[in-house]
């Protein structure tokens, strides 16, 4: 038997930084480590371990790299609202049996000070938005801009990795920009474009959290998109160490 084939092998699936740090932790042993990225960021910055690239091609398809890679524990890390490939790597787990994980940064809560509006949905946030202001900054990721494409009279502001694909709002200003941000970056960014609206997924972290301080400190309301929930029944944890004290109490599944 190879030493690979020896070891306990995790599949983390990445595109986030607790997945990147959970790679950093693992890389002392003794697993074997593969963490998955889907190929949205163009030149992303990549975990220590082995790394693949790409989808799977749904449950199934996941499921199948799960067996053929003898992978004895997925710990799903993408960002909170990655929610399909979630509902995939449920479904991967149920058809293989291998235990699985759900890492999930633990959401934000307003501050006092702070004037935030909850929304369900992109869409949602679509529909409510012109009731708040007409120059927004638009933090919600490049992926969902179509759901903003209809608002004619609103201007945006976009910041991504990646120029964004259409469909798009009319309107748009696109800042190339790769993070993290300070506080003085999101104070001095919101002042210069006159932002009177900032909308945002309600990721957690610390490494985007910069922008809603600026927003409290200048008085622009937030609007929120709340995160969809984790499959049912998926064991969740919220920080790396935890994750790591899940794969050490899972051992000999
Ligand atoms: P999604 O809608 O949940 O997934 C769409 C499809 O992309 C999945 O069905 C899967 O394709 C593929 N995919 C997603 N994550 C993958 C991964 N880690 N490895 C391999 N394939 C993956 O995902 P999304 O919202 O487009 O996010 C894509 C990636 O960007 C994720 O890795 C996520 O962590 C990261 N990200 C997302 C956001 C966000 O706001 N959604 C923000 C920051 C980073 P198959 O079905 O073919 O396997």
């Amino acid at each position: 038997m190879s030493a690979d084939a020896a070891r306990p092998h995790v599949l983390i699936l990445g595109g986030t930084t607790e997945a990147r740090r959970l790679a950093e932790a693992l890389a002392a042993g003794p697993y074997r480590v593969t963490t998955s990225l889907a190929g949205r960021v163009a030149s992303p910055v990549l975990p220590p371990g082995e790394t693949r690239i790409g989808g799977f091609g749904g449950a199934e398809g996941l499921a199948a790299w799960i067996t053929g890679h003898r992978v004895t524990h997925l710990i799903d890390a993408t960002h909170p609202f990655a929610e399909r490939m979630s509902f995939n790597a449920a479904g991967a787990a149920a058809l293989t049996g291998v235990p699985l994980l759900a890492l999930r940064r633990p959401g934000w809560v307003p501050e006092p000070g702070d004037d935030w509006t909850f929304a369900d949905s992109l869409a949602e946030a679509a529909a409510v938005l012109p009731g708040l202001g007409g120059r927004v900054f638009l933090s919600t990721g490049r992926m969902g801009l179509h759901t903003f494409a209809h608002l004619t009279d609103t201007w945006f502001l976009v910041r991504s990795v990646d120029r964004p694909d259409a469909p798009v709002p009319p309107r748009l200003e696109v800042v190339l920009a790769r993070g993290p941000f300070t506080p003085a970056d999101e104070r001095e960014l919101l002042a210069r474009h006159r932002i009177d609206v900032l909308v945002t997924k309600d990721s957690g972290g610390s490494a985007t959290a910069p922008k809603l301080t600026a927003a409290r400190e200048a008085g622009i309301p937030v609007l929120v998109v709340r995160r969809p929930p984790v499959p049912e029944g998926v064991q969740e944890a919220d920080c790396v160490q935890c994750s790591q004290h899940w794969l050490q109490g899972s051992r000999l599944h």
